[in-house]
């Protein structure tokens, strides 16, 4: 019999501080939030808003996970440009093309911090009047709220801390990493 060698763990990415969410806990937690979904929506259909490009992993995941019937529409929010804490008011830079009137909608994101970019879109959608409207954050820095806003579905939540991986980014980078960490703050410059 060959003798078995321990894996060496992954190293940890240079830029990162901490890893918060490995790849196979991220692929958990998405799978029991699909649980979740179903849960709500029985085998119903229901519209995807998801706000790219933070989301788009987690979007991407998730769907997979889904066995009901979807339809995916995408909103572009501007962003944060090049710092690390949420500033001014977000902007809608690309809206929705899908017609949601009548729809079941989940809005989607990956993380939810002031609350103003899921307000701001949540009353986009909801003034086009759709059949029911729910929120779905993977992330969500509870002390950080500055609005009234709560998601329906979360999947972890997190300190005050800057996170990158896994579709969020710190100057259009680290979309690519497949976990979630808090990045390195002598990055951050
Ligand atoms: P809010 O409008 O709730 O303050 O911010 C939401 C948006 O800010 C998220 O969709 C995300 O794009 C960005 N954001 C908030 N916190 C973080 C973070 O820790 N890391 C990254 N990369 N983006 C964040
Ligand atoms: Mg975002």
């Amino acid at each position: 019999m060959p003798t078995r060698t321990k894996r060496k763990p992954a190293a940890i990415h240079p830029d990162l501080e901490s890893v918060l969410y490995t790849e196979a806990q991220i692929k958990k937690r998405v799978r029991s939030i699909a649980q979740e979904l179903k849960a709500t929506y029985g085998d119903g259909e229901f519209t995807i808003v998801s706000l790219i490009n933070g989301a788009i992993m987690f979007t991407a995941d998730l769907m997979r996970e889904i066995d009901n019937p979807v339809r995916l529409d995408c909103i572009r929010i501007s962003s944060y440009g090049e710092k690390t804490k949420s500033v001014g008011t977000p902007q809608v830079v690309a809206s929705l093309t899908l017609d949601i009137l009548n729809r079941h909608v989940l809005i989607v994101d990956d993380i939810l911090d002031t609350g103003k970019t899921l307000q701001l879109v949540a009353g986009l959608v909801r003034k086009l009047n759709p059949a029911s409207l729910r929120s779905c954050v993977l992330l969500d820095k509870v002390g950080r709220r500055e609005v009234d806003f709560e998601a329906d579905f979360v999947g972890f939540k997190i300190p005050d801390k800057f996170v990158i991986g896994y579709g969020l980014d710190f100057a259009e980078r680290y979309r690519n990493l497949p976990c979630i960490g808090v990045l390195n703050p002598a990055r951050a410059k």
